[in-house]
């Protein structure tokens, strides 16, 4: 599978020459596999995506990790949602007592958005999502509720022989900046096992993530010790934090990398970017 990443920013979109490098759209992730499609989060990124790779296609799939405003922010604005031949199936957290359509509805919605969600003019089906198993074409999801304010997934996704994990907003341990040694206390564990590529939040270094513990995100530090404890084969620093220029994400990785060697390699998401799994 292709993995593309099309959005690489956390919280919120950031548009100046001092972010451009690392991106400044919020998450998005498109997956390819031969002719099939999937977008994984629909933050300002999704309008990067180039629908002409989606002529012809009625079947679109939106899998969200969450509802946050980056990870959803561009959904309103994306035309494939705006043709009547298309049947878009949006993914995503489900548990709730209102519905995962209603609570959508809230952000796209008058005054906040013009058109409500119910007139748009695809053929919109919603997918509540629980700790399950669930394939889309040739892809084959474990969604997993992880630790992330609000009702949050990791994914871990399997085609052909490859394995992708995907969670962007995380904390894999509460109330401390050191990962645990017990596998039983680390969240999304089991999603990240022997992956072939990790992209996961890396949003602050040591420092920051100390006065910022609940938060929801982790350091550079946390993400690569989890990387390392599920045996990941390759990790991607994801959900950047908007207040970092590229300068300060380059001095602030250059620095954990003085003082932390791992045996996998590392690297932090560039918007555009594509892996070949
Ligand atoms: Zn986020
Ligand atoms: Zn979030």
């Amino acid at each position: 599978m292709k993995v593309i990443l099309q959005g690489t920013r956390g919280s919120y979109p950031t548009s100046n020459k001092n972010t451009e490098f690392y991106g400044g759209s919020t998450a998005c992730v498109e997956l390819v596999y031969g002719e099939e499609r999937i977008i994984l989060d629909a933050g300002t990124g999704i309008l990067n995506i180039d629908t002409e790779n989606y002529k012809g296609k009625q079947e679109i799939n939106i899998v969200l990790t969450h509802l946050h405003m980056d990870h959803i922010q561009g959904i309103g604005f994306f035309s494939l949602l705006f043709n009547p031949n298309n049947n878009v199936h949006i993914w995503g957290p489900g548990g709730s007592s209102t519905s995962l359509f209603k609570r959508l509805g809230k952000f796209i919605s008058p005054p906040i958005f013009p058109v409500p969600l119910r007139d748009f003019p695809c053929n919109l089906k919603i997918h509540e999502l629980t700790n399950s198993t669930f394939t889309i074409g040739s892809f084959t999801f474990h969604s997993k509720f992880i630790c992330h304010p609000g009702p949050t997934f990791g994914f871990r996704i399997e085609c052909g022989s490859k394995v992708l994990t995907y969670i962007p907003d995380h904390e894999p341990v509460l109330g401390t900046i050191d990962l645990f040694d017990d596998i039983d206390w680390i969240s999304g564990y089991e999603l990240a096992l022997n992956t072939d590529l990790l992209i996961h939040d890396a949003q602050y270094d040591q420092e920051e993530y100390s006065k910022k513990i609940g938060w929801g995100h982790s350091s550079m530090k946390l993400a690569s010790d989890f990387a390392k404890k599920t045996g990941a084969k390759k990790l991607v620093m994801f959900h950047h934090d908007p207040a970092h220029t590229d300068d300060h994400k380059n001095q602030m990785f250059d620095k954990f990398k003085e003082s932390n060697t791992y045996d996998f390699p590392i690297e932090l998401a560039v918007q555009g970017k594509e892996y070949d799994l």
